[in-house]
């Protein structure tokens, strides 16, 4: 896992995030920051600096960035529910199988 040694976008402490986070919580000022990629550069940004630009549409191409961003989010979101659902829909399966009567 490769990690970039970024600052803070509310505190200004250098701080180390992974390669493949899309959100990043600062460990000095608790700050939930978005991790912008552009390119081969990585930055931390405010999520209400994004919210601002997405609301007065000043900065198109990163409300769409961030637009996608939110819908790959959700994609990896409902892919681990399904999956959890799948486990609990075997383990439900299983469940029934051990508690039916055995026919006799
Ligand atoms: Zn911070």
């Amino acid at each position: 896992m490769k990690v970039f040694s970024l600052i803070c976008a509310c505190c200004g402490a250098a701080v180390e995030v992974e390669e493949s986070a899309n959100l990043y919580k600062c460990s000095y000022c608790g700050a939930q920051q978005v991790v912008e990629h552009s390119g081969d550069v990585i930055s931390l940004k405010k999520i209400e600096t994004l919210l601002d630009d997405v609301k007065v549409g000043a900065n198109r191409a990163a409300s769409g960035l961030a637009l996608q961003r939110l819908l790959n989010d959700i994609a990896i979101i409902e892919k681990s529910r399904d999956q959890e659902l799948a486990q609990l829909k075997a383990a439900d399966d299983q469940n029934n199988v051990s508690v039916k009567p055995t026919p006799s």
